[in-house]
């Protein structure tokens, strides 16, 4: 890729390319390493009877979650489906389930595991499924910000709100300093919440790591302007701000952004719009501010799942959101008459998501069943308790 691409992608230099070809771990990744296991041929014809059986031979005691972003043959086997925090909650509500396989991302595994009980084991069965949103903020850059905001003097009138979408150390950090996580449905109240916190003038809340989904948010949905927001990149001396900038901000957004739903842009709104015309268009609020503005519905996975449900027939809709669940979507409606399309003409899953397969997920059921517990997933107790305290403002979130 030329620099001019990814400038333009807005794509932050990382090995994350080498390790979604599997061929190296990062250390300083959320996502933790390759998976060590022998997995079975993809080509293995009987791998849906393999992981039927295992699964079958587990019982009760195993519990399996499928994120909404998931491949079809690896849904198959969800004994439930959602978004993150919906997945770890139905988790902890099934105390009996001793191992919970999550088919899903690094830090929806840690937050599961965070809202389960210690007696419950939490299994990814790929350990380098990853989120790249959420290996964009570390726990040194976000501590290192906070030192920035001191020596601006404005820590004290900054509130943390962190996307669910972050690893274990952030939210324990949110949690540390007084804030609250939030996820893309209630990203608004939680942001009225913060700027409650502390005098209403003076009060800022630093967002991370999605800037996107803060952005949209406090303009959007809560009537600030761009110009109240900031964004602080990790990767320059003070974020590439001036202390002035930070004490005149009310946001400072984080500069990290979802790969997947930062690929849209306001062309891919503009050129769905002629090619079919009265189509809805309808985006994920992780979506840049201009294709946000540009949409005609904006809301998380489950808003989305919803308006569609609710859609009329012979109604047309353009998704700006994971290729998987589009295509799931766009199946599940075709019958009703709906015609649902992908918003960019190019196809894009979210490839961390991808590394779950029925090949992996056929070696982590068998080893299950064989007694060997692979691939847990175990968050240390302090930052489990701090990030516990950041999720228990959100539950309390009015
Ligand atoms: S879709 Fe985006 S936010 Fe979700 S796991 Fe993939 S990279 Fe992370």
């Amino acid at each position: 890729m030329t620099t001019a691409q990814t400038q333009e992608l807005d794509v932050q230099p990382t090995p994350l390319a080498l390790l979604l070809l599997g061929r190296e771990a990062d250390p300083k990744s959320e996502r933790g390493v390759e998976c060590p296991g022998d997995l079975p041929s993809p080509s293995d014809p009987d791998l849906v009877e393999r992981a039927r059986a295992a699964k079958e031979k587990l019982g009760n005691k195993v519990f399996v979650l499928g994120h909404h972003y998931q491949r079809d043959e690896v849904i198959q086997f969800a004994d439930v489906t959602g978004d993150s925090f919906k997945l770890a909650r139905d988790a902890a509500a099934r105390p009996e389930a001793e191992y919970i396989v999550f088919c899903g991302v690094h830090f929806m595994a840690e937050s599961a595991d965070i809202l389960t009980s210690d007696d419950q084991k939490v299994v990814l069965p790929d350990l380098a499924a990853g989120c790249s949103m959420a290996d964009m903020a570390t726990a040194e850059q976000v501590a290192e910000c906070w030192d920035v905001l001191t020596e601006a003097g404005i820590a004290e009138q900054v509130v943390p709100v962190s996307y669910m979408n972050s690893s274990a150390d952030i939210k324990a950090f949110t949690g540390r300093h007084g804030g609250t996580i939030c996820t893309s449905s209630n990203a608004e109240r939680a942001l009225e919440w913060a700027f409650q916190q502390g005098e209403p003038s003076t009060t800022k809340v630093l967002f991370l790591p999605d800037q996107h989904l803060g952005r949209n948010t406090a303009v959007r949905d809560m009537g600030m302007t761009l110009e109240d927001c900031v964004v602080y990149n990790p990767h320059k001396p003070n974020g590439g701000l001036t202390a002035e900038q930070l004490r005149d901000a009310k946001m400072i957004l984080w500069r990290g952004h979802c790969s997947v739903h930062g690929r849209f842009s306001l062309d891919s709104v503009n050129d769905v719009r002629e090619r079919i015309p009265g189509v809805n268009v309808l985006v994920h609020p992780e979506c840049k501010h201009e294709v946000v503005a540009a949409a005609d519905y904006v809301g998380s996975t489950e808003y989305i799942i919803k308006a569609l449900e609710a859609a009329p027939a012979g109604s047309k809709w353009a998704i700006g959101t994971e290729l998987n669940l589009v295509r799931r979507l766009a199946n599940r409606f075709a019958p009703e008459g709906k015609e649902i399309v992908f918003l960019d003409k190019t196809v894009c899953f979210c490839s961390t998501m991808n590394r779950i397969d029925l090949p992996h997920l056929v070696w982590t059921l068998e080893s299950l069943a064989e007694g060997n517990l692979v691939n847990r997933i175990e968050v240390d107790k302090e930052t489990e308790a701090f990030a516990k305290l950041a999720l228990e403002r959100m539950l309390a979130l009015p």
